[in-house]
């Protein structure tokens, strides 16, 4: 399922749909009542590359860019002319009032990525939360990145409706990134609405979840728009050391799903050896030894969490770095071993 295949017959067709998916983002007007455009503007960088007349000779010359981690900043830019926080917030069993509390928590404690789905039930509560800290003076709007994503069946089937669904029970006026959750058979429609939306200026960026190397070489050529980001599962007993480099350098950026293993899985991950003495070498936790290994191969962590306390951990991964040893070390702990289905 994830065999490696021609990448230059790849690239080849990625490069032409680049130069047809580039230019349909060309004018992105702002959506809703909470963004103020001049300053929503300012979040999209690289917009002259992204916006201006694009030739033949561009789409010939143009080679993808794997995305660089900015790690002063704590931003990667996609190819979508948009910057993402390298770390976030992940909410999958997050609800209610539990909900709201985590995503204000870290929004309080810096954190300015937050992922979240339809099917994790929960769209509703991070836009109220989103909304409270907006008032109460947290953050501004342009400040954050929310992430959802559309499921396969009936939502994908009627991806228009669901699309709209997921902004309306969001209601923080656009999204910052929409992904289809899995393949399905409807993917190509859903992701085509998805285009749409983006033209309209309610999506900002696109991109995809749970598509390995074989689902994105069928799926790219019947699409315009490259993937900004693709989201899969990611940890150091299951590392994808095949896949991401394949996305990467596409020109795609990776975000990894259950960093810390998933729930049920955390104490292992966490107590493991090698990991347990890296974290003590540098005075740090367990957890921030992995969420740093992924930043370092240029991977976007979503740690999940509802307690404060390890939410405010999560974002401590900036001050210190590991070593090229440390890094193998990791890497060498690779079981294949993954813990959902998909
Ligand atoms: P995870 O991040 O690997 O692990 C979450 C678990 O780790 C929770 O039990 C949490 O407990 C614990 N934890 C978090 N920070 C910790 C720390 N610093 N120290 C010790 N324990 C810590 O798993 P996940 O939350 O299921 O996945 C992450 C996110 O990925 C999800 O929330 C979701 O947004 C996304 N996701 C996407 C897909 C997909 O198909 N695209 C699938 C699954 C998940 P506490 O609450 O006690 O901190």
């Amino acid at each position: 399922m994830k065999k490696t295949v021609s990448l230059t017959l790849l690239l080849a067709m990625v490069f032409s749909v680049m130069a047809c998916g580039q230019t349909a983002q060309k004018e992105t007007a702002a959506a809703g009542s909470i963004e103020t455009a001049p300053e929503a503007e300012s979040t999209r960088q690289g917009e002259e590359a992204a916006t201006h007349e694009r030739t033949a000779t561009d789409a010939e010359e143009e080679t993808a860019m794997k995305a660089e981690f900015d790690f002063e900043t704590k931003t990667v830019l996609l190819n979508s002319g948009y910057v993402m926080p390298m770390s976030g917030l992940g909410t999958y069993s997050l609800h209610g009032d539990e909900c709201i509390n985590a995503v204000k928590s870290a929004l309080s404690d810096g954190v300015r990525l937050i992922d979240t789905a339809s099917a994790y039930g929960n769209e509703e509560e991070i836009g109220q939360a989103v909304r409270e800290a907006i008032d109460e003076g947290i953050i501004r709007r342009e400040d954050i990145f929310v992430v959802t994503k559309i499921y396969p069946g009936s939502e994908m089937e009627n991806p228009e409706q669901s699309i709209q669904a997921c902004l309306d029970r969001l209601n923080i006026g656009y999204v910052d990134m929409m992904l289809l959750h899995h393949p399905d058979a409807n993917d190509v429609k859903a992701y085509k609405a998805m285009e749409q939306f983006v033209a309209e200026g309610k999506i900002r960026s696109i991109g995809l979840s749970n598509w390995y190397v074989e689902e994105l070489t069928e799926f790219l050529p019947q699409v315009d728009t490259v993937p900004a980001l693709v989201q899969n599962e990611i940890h150091p007993y299951y590392q994808e050391n095949d896949v991401i480099p394949f996305i990467q350098d596409l020109g795609i950026v990776v975000q990894g799903w259950y960093p810390l293993g998933g729930r049920g899985h955390t104490a292992e991950l966490l107590g493991d050896p090698v990991i347990s003495e890296i974290a003590q070498a540098h005075n740090v936790s367990s957890a921030q030894v992995i969420l740093r290994w992924n930043l370092q191969k240029g991977v976007v962590v979503i740690p999940g969490s509802g307690n404060p306390d390890h939410i405010r951990e999560n974002t401590e991964l900036y001050h210190f770095s590991l070593t090229e040893e440390e890094m193998e070390r990791i890497n060498d702990l690779d079981r294949g071993e993954k813990h959902d289905w998909y």
